[in-house]
Formats: structure tokens, sequence, C-alpha cells
């Protein structure tokens, strides 16, 4: 298997995280690693920061037909790829007009463009047939702290494998810069909660992707696509961390590696 491309190829300027106002020249999504000289001195060597700044919606995005379209080919996909399997798993994507998330109880590999609802970043339905899914508190609350544009939820097997082992998944790759170096495992609550969501919410801050102690993934970016790269990266990333553990111990890159990895993806263009 080879390694998944890097998400996305942000550019332009690059707000901090929570600047949700904050205008931005190019509408592109600026993804940095940003280790600070007090973090580097602090002793910690795990803390990493990485900032996935999503524009403020001033600019247009595509019109509803065209981003249910792109869900529900988004979902089918990752069906065929075995990240999702019958109902579990759900994917939402910022619009103009408020959120588009997929609905509860259809699988996303058979998920239809007009079956996706559109509701406010409340959660109140503003169009559609279909409740949304269960996990909505999960996905809106990705899109009124962090700004995301897309946000993607799985039970993905070799992420949910560790999630149910690890307390977070080491930075072990150079592409990890991508989801903000190691990846975090919140802590378990119910399915559908505020419980739960507030501690993913909790978790991902300073990463793009979070894993859910013995339940699943998230990943958020710019549009759904760069979630659902990340979401692979990530299911990668699981798999890799497995093998390399059967063989050993794996070794975990440094701070000064991962920012090193950070800055040189970023200057080839592949925006980490
Ligand atoms: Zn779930």
């Amino acid at each position: 298997m080879g390694a998944p491309a890097p998400a996305g190829a942000p550019s332009g300027c690059a707000p901090k995280a929570r600047e949700l106002t904050e205008p931005c020249s190019d509408n592109h999504v600026q993804l940095y690693l940003k280790l600070s000289k007090t973090q580097l001195g602090s002793g910690d060597s795990r803390r990493s920061t990485v900032t996935d700044s999503i524009d403020a919606l001033s600019t247009s995005l595509p019109g509803l037909p065209e981003l249910r379209e792109e869900m529900a080919a988004a979902g089918r996909s990752m069906a065929q790829e075995g990240l999702v399997t019958g109902t579990s798993g759900n994917l939402s994507c910022r619009a103009q007009e408020g959120v588009l998330i997929s609905p509860a109880g259809v699988a996303l590999g058979r998920l239809r463009a007009e079956q996706i609802p559109l509701v406010d970043l409340n959660g109140r339905m503003i169009e559609g047939e279909l409740p949304p899914s269960s996990e909505i508190n999960l996905h809106l609350g990705m899109y009124r702290r962090y700004g995301a544009r897309g946000v993607v939820h799985t039970h993905a097997p070799m992420s949910v494998a560790l999630a149910c082992v690890v307390d977070e998944l080491p930075c072990v790759h150079y592409l990890m810069a991508d989801l903000g170096g190691h990846v975090p495992v919140a802590p378990y609550f119910t399915f559908g909660t505020q419980e739960l969501a507030d501690a993913v919410h909790n978790a991902i801050e300073g990463h793009t992707a979070a894993l859910m102690a013995n339940h699943g993934t998230l990943a958020y970016g710019k549009d759904l696509a760069t979630a659902a790269a990340r979401t692979r990266l990530l299911e990668w990333v699981a798999t890799l961390y497995w093998h390399a553990a059967v063989i050993g111990p794996p070794r975990t890159l440094t701070e000064a590696e991962q920012r090193d990895a950070a800055a040189e993806l970023a200057r080839r263009g592949y925006g980490t």
C-alpha cells in the first residue's frame, strides 16, 4: 500500500483558528504547523499545534445541489474503501445556507443527494425530509468552534482498533504533520451525546483529526474532500503503526523532526 497523498495544497493567508470572520484574500485555507519557541522550551516533547483555519463565508461556496452530489459521492467512495460500513459513519459540509449533513439511518454507500438534509449551525432543520445524523452535535461543534468546512466521522477498522488500546497515536510518519503530529484519543462517552461531542472537540484542538476511544474517528478540513483525505491518512497511519508495533516499539518523530517535515511539505506546496 502506498502512502496517501497529502490532503490539499492550501495556500494564501494564514488566519488563526477560531478567528472565523477574518477575511482571506484567496479563499483558501492555510494549514501550517505552528510550534512556538515557548512550546519548544516548555519541555513538553509531544505538544505541537497545527492550525487548520477556515476563512469566513464571505466568499461563495458551491451551491447546494453540487455540495449534495459531492457528499453522496464521498459516502459511496468511503463505503467502497471499507472506511464505513452499514449505517455507521457520517459526513457534513458547510454550505452558504448552513450545514449539509448525512441523514440518520441511511447507509453512506447508498446515500443519494436528495436525501441530505440542510440544518443551521444550531441544528434546526432548514430543508430536507430525513432527520440528520445522530452525531449532529459532533459535527456542528466543529463548524462553530473551529470554522470547519467539511467534517467526517467513521468507524474505520484499524483506527478504531487502536482507539480501543492507545491513549494517543504517536507521530510515527512525517505525513502526520497534516493531522497535527500525534493524533489524540478523546475519552469514551455514549454515542450521540453532547458529552461525547465536547470531549472530541476538546481533544482535537491543535489537530485536524482525532480518535474517539472505543468508537471511531473525526477529521475536518477546508472542505469535505480534505476531511475525507485526512480520514484516509489516519486509517493508513493506524495500519502502519500496527504493523510497526508488531515488529517492535515504533520510533516516534521528535518535535524538531515534525516541525522540519511540516515546513518542507509546506515549502513544496503539499500544504503539510
Ligand atoms: Zn460513530
